[in-house]
């Protein structure tokens, strides 16, 4: 192991002490993309990370981006009241999340650029920069998010893209995207390989939307890594073709490319509010069947090593 550190947000923290990472997930989210499944209740959102520490999780990485309800004061006292590790995101989403008329779409990839730098640099906004001059939090963003559409990226969401390669390059830090339904991945990655990131600082998410073996082992080939959150998620498919595809894609030799979330995104995937399957479902119940498929010593890998590298911080001051 490294003696690599993370940024989380109560302050930096060797990698080698993340354990079990989520490495996607939200506590508190707020988006008009979804109507009605808005959480951003402090004590539910805590005990719902209560269950999940008990469950194992060592680390959950909150990839709420700017604009949808980032709380970096109520991500503190969650990991505080749970002792769950907390690694915070800056950057944006795809436009889906941002109604007409938000600052994002006007914005240079200057100005873009210049709130990830402060949110890694400095501390992250309180509100969202919705009011530039507010004071920052103590709370570092310790990772970029990013986001493309369906099979293609806007204009918009380009230089939204090429701001956080500026951000990552500044910072230090991995760039997750977002992909739609696992679509775009190599463009993405060219893209950014362009705006100056090296392949091993970018992370494609959802990529099990599309659980096309054969491209994940190309995309992963490029250096690049790949992040499954699918469990649990039966209506798209069955937890046991996820169970399928990580075992050919470690079976292709890209055990070292792969991340694990869950990306409990809506307010009814939380048992804290009546829902499920909850933050403890990855642990108790996708876990033990990927053990089975592919061994204790390659789920060690994906669940801790993986991200620990992937959440490091590289050259940063
Ligand atoms: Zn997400």
């Amino acid at each position: 192991m490294t003696d690599a550190e993370v940024m989380t947000v109560t302050g930096r923290l060797p990698a080698s002490r993340l354990g079990v990472v989520d490495a996607h997930d939200h506590l508190f989210l707020r988006t008009p993309a979804l109507p009605g499944d808005e959480f951003e209740d402090l004590d539910r959102s805590t005990a719902e990370l209560h269950e999940g520490r008990a469950s194992g999780l060592g680390t959950v990485v909150d990839m709420t981006p700017i604009g949808l309800g980032r709380r970096p004061d109520m991500l503190r006292a969650v990991s505080d009241a749970t002792g769950v590790t907390v690694i915070a995101a800056t950057g944006y989403h795809r436009d889906a999340h941002y109604p007409e008329g938000h600052w994002v779409y006007a914005a240079s990839v200057e100005t873009l650029a210049e709130r990830v730098v402060r949110d890694l640099e400095v501390g992250m906004h309180p509100a969202d920069w919705t009011d530039p001059t507010a004071a920052p939090d103590r709370a570092r963003a310790g990772v970029i998010k990013a986001g493309a559409s369906y099979h293609h990226v806007s204009d918009a969401e380009r230089r939204r893209l090429e701001a956080a390669a500026i951000g990552s390059r500044r910072g230090g830090v991995s760039i997750l995207v977002h992909t739609e339904i696992g679509t775009f991945g190599h463009e993405i990655v060219s893209l950014l390989e362009e705006g100056g990131v090296p392949p091993h600082r970018i992370i494609l998410a959802h990529m099990d939307r599309n659980p096309d073996a054969e491209l994940h082992a190309e995309i992963a080939a490029r250096g690049v890594s790949l992040e499954y959150d699918t469990m649990g998620r039966t209506k798209y498919r069955p937890d046991s073709e996820l169970l399928d595809l990580i075992e050919r894609v470690v079976g292709a030799g890209h055990l070292d490319r792969l991340l694990l979330g869950q990306d409990l995104g809506r307010r009814s995937s939380l048992r804290a509010y009546g829902g499920g399957p909850g933050l403890r479902y990855l642990m108790e119940a996708f876990v033990p069947r990927l053990r089975r498929r592919i061994g204790d010593e390659a789920v060690e890998a994906i669940l801790v090593a993986n991200p620990a590298r992937a959440f490091a911080l590289e050259g940063a001051p």
